[in-house]
């Protein structure tokens, strides 16, 4: 008999208790806006941005209205221009380009490893295009993050990092955000804490925190936040710098703030699941595991393994016989964009010149995500299925 799993890929845990009771507060107050304070009061989302802040070691956090606009805010506050290129990641998700589309920025994509990460030999080779990087680090991977610094310190490249899999994760130890001008992350229901929609950009430079507040919509109240820059850095550009409105609401930040406190032990749960899965998926004939570098400290809220020079069809057949036994993959070489998944020549506003060493590496992503609903037994059983049905199509072929 072959076994199924019945679990779903799509189901978070519940918002802690603590979360909801502190909701309930904001609620019956009434006072959801961020603005709205009562007497002597400090806000739900000022308050959590001081806790952000901490987390990070940032000096200046700002909490809005999802990561997508925290990275559409960091692009402006940093001064990128309609016209102006921006070097991304050719692997990634569509908010990343759709963020650079929306300042009237054109996205250069860079090209991705069998490591999952960006191809810092391209990135180098296309150093002279653009002086702002959008560095996505998708799915969690961390690339070698000194080097990347060197190539864009010497190319005058300023960074913005897209942490939406990365709240929590660290290079040699230093948190995922903290190494670029900027770094941004999203707290939709799929990423690291659930607030629904929502994000952070964190930075130490007082100018562009003091211009991502005005830009995200604080009107002249920008003291009544908490980890924001001094009066007298607003005084400089609160003329120049358009309301962009895109904040976080008192609601959401009051869900956050508990969850940001369980966020390192989470962190050890998402990572006990993907070991478990990793390690019944290593060894697996015709698979290759996606080895992690030591100095990176992941996140593993989703895994994924490569199907390396596999055909189309023998992929698709992997993963209709995995669906067939309740595991949901995901695959990056589809042509046609799907669900959350689509590649970099699907974004056509965007125009990209072909990447042959990335397109095979795309056409191999296979991609699972990891709630932390599943039990390390259900890890268990998903990664024997995998490993079964992998197995038997190689074979085949
Ligand atoms: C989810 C996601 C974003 C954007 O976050 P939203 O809060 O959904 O706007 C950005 N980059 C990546 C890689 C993501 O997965």
């Amino acid at each position: 008999m072959t076994t199924r799993f019945t679990g779903s890929f799509t189901q978070q845990e519940a918002i802690p208790d603590e979360g909801i009771a502190a909701a309930m507060a904001v609620l019956r107050g009434g006072r959801l806006h961020r603005y709205n304070v009562a007497e002597g009061e400090l806000s739900e989302a000022a308050l959590l941005e001081q806790e952000f802040a901490a987390f990070t070691g940032a000096k200046y956090a700002l909490a809005v209205a999802s990561g997508g606009y925290a990275m559409g805010c960091a692009l402006r506050a940093i001064g990128v221009k309609p016209g102006d290129r921006v070097l991304t990641n050719a692997f990634t998700l569509a908010p990343v380009p759709g963020a650079i589309a929306a300042v009237g920025a054109v996205p250069v994509f860079v090209g991705v490893t069998e490591g999952l990460v960006i191809d810092l030999d391209d990135l180098e080779a296309k150093a002279g295009a653009a002086s702002v990087l959008m560095l996505s680090h998708m799915r969690g991977h961390l690339c070698d993050m000194d080097r990347l610094m060197a190539i864009c310190d010497a190319h005058g490249i300023t960074v913005i990092e897209d942490c939406a899999h990365t709240m929590g994760a660290a290079w040699k130890g230093v948190p995922s955000g903290r190494q670029g001008a900027v770094g941004c992350y999203s707290t939709q229901t799929y990423k690291h804490m659930n607030s629904g929609e929502g994000g952070f950009l964190v930075t130490d430079d007082e100018e562009i925190a003091a211009r991502a507040v005005m830009l995200s919509g604080s009107y002249m109240l920008y003291e009544r936040h908490l980890a924001a820059p001094g009066p007298e850095v607003f005084e400089r550009i609160k003329y120049e710098t358009p309301n962009v409105s895109g904040r976080m609401d008192n609601l959401r930040a009051a869900i956050l703030r508990p969850q940001l406190r369980a966020l390192p032990e989470q962190v050890a749960r998402w990572n006990d699941r993907y070991r478990v899965v990793e390690d019944g998926l290593r060894g697996t004939p015709g698979l290759t595991v996606v080895e992690r570098p030591e100095e990176e400290t992941y996140v593993g809220s989703s895994i994924q393994f490569l199907l390396l020079d596999w055909s189309a069809e023998g992929v698709q057949s992997v993963l209709s016989r995995c669906a067939a036994r309740g595991v949901e993959l995901k695959w990056f070489g589809g042509a046609e964009p799907a669900g959350f998944t689509s590649r970099y020549d699907s974004w056509r506003y965007a125009p990209s010149e072909p990447l042959p060493a990335s397109d095979r590496v795309l056409r191999g992503i296979v991609d699972m995500r990891l709630p932390l609903t599943f039990s390390l037994d259900d890890c268990a059983l998903i990664a024997g299925i995998i490993r079964d049905e992998v197995g038997a199509v190689f074979q085949a072929g």
